[in-house]
């Protein structure tokens, strides 16, 4: 039976709900090995060199009350996070953004706590795209209205990332009592109504089920110009709400990443390194992805904290990680992507 389901993911063919949960309840080491095998030979199929995507926080300084009971990423709320208020100033952004670029990451993440309408992330994007050639993805969750968007479209955003999390609507409201799902789903929608690339994720490992993911993964298919799906596996921030709420266990999002490479061959699939761990990134490589997210150079001007996790991915060991796994990465720097062929 889960021969036929795993065969049929193998050459592209439409997987029914109840064929999605077998593949998630797969307890047996053979049959997990070949569901990562799918996953891994659709990635090759259908997606170039690993991207890596780097990050600046822009202010953790979030205007939602109450908080998300999982964020440590907003001041006041882990002491494991930030803790602290900031806002980046202009001149922090540009040094930030110019290291990573000299490090040849080709890609940076820039995120802004909620109550901006978008401002802070509009003055980011026009400081990156005027002084450097990086790609650019915006996350500032639903804080964005029509013409803020219009506004990074103008200065070159290449994608713009609303995690809807979770669309079970009870436990959303439960975990994000400050905010609103449909608010969310909002904002994919201009996102993608404007043109640009929507990148939308899942977080996994809060108390959703099976039949939850699946809804949800199918649900992002109604965005037209979704380009990336994010796959976030919880893990608990001290002093929040949350604390004592299990991390999601790394077979299980193993098996969620490759699902959703199964139903979006042709797609990102980002893992950001701090909610896998940056000790794991290697599976998620096995699972399918194809960008991890969260990756520092040495010598970053700033501290940065993972939002998921206070760990972050370092560049030479990811690079050294995802060369292990016999995959390339696309560097930009010279001196890193000449001689060896990462
Ligand atoms: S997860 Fe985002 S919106 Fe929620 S409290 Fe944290 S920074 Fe604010």
């Amino acid at each position: 039976m889960i021969e036929e389901i795993l065969k049929k993911a193998e050459n592209m063919q439409g997987l029914k709900d109840d064929e999605i949960i077998q593949l998630f309840k797969i307890d047996d080491r053979r049959c997990f090995n070949r569901l990562m095998n799918i996953a891994s030979q659709l990635r090759e199929e259908n997606r170039g060199p690993i991207k890596l995507t780097s990050t600046i926080h822009v202010t953790n300084k979030c205007k939602i009350t109450p908080k998300c009971k999982y964020c440590g990423f907003a001041a006041g709320t882990s002491p494991q996070g930030y803790y602290h208020g900031f806002s980046k100033k202009d001149d922090e952004i540009l040094k930030a953004a110019k290291k990573i670029e000299k490090a040849g990451i080709p890609r940076v993440s820039c995120s802004s706590a909620h109550g901006y309408n978008g401002r802070h992330a509009i003055r980011a994007a026009r400081i990156i795209k005027e002084n450097t050639s990086l790609e650019l993805l915006i996350n500032v969750g639903s804080d964005l209205k029509r013409e803020n968007i219009q506004k990074l479209a103008k200065y070159g955003t290449d994608t713009i990332c609303c995690n809807l999390e979770t669309i079970n609507r009870k436990l959303f409201h439960h975990l994000k009592p400050g905010e609103t799902l449909q608010q969310r789903i909002k904002v994919c929608e201009l996102i993608s109504e404007e043109g640009i690339e929507l990148s939308s994720g899942l977080l996994i490992g809060i108390g959703e089920t099976y039949k939850d993911r699946i809804k949800h993964l199918r649900f992002l298919k109604r965005f037209k110009s979704l380009g990336e799906i994010p796959i976030m596996g919880f893990n608990p921030y001290k002093g929040t709400p949350m604390e004592k709420h299990p991390p999601c266990p790394l077979d299980d999002q193993m098996k969620t990443i490759a699902i959703t490479r199964i139903l979006y061959p042709h797609l990102r699939i980002t893992v950001p390194a701090p909610t896998i761990g940056p000790e794991n990134v290697k599976f998620s490589l096995i699972a399918g992805a194809d960008n991890i997210a969260t990756v520092i150079p040495d010598d970053y001007p700033l501290d940065v904290k993972g939002v998921g996790s206070p760990q972050v991915g370092n560049l030479k060991k990811i690079l050294k990680t995802i060369k292990s796994t016999g995959l390339k990465a696309e560097i930009k720097t010279e001196k890193l992507a000449s001689p060896i062929p990462w």
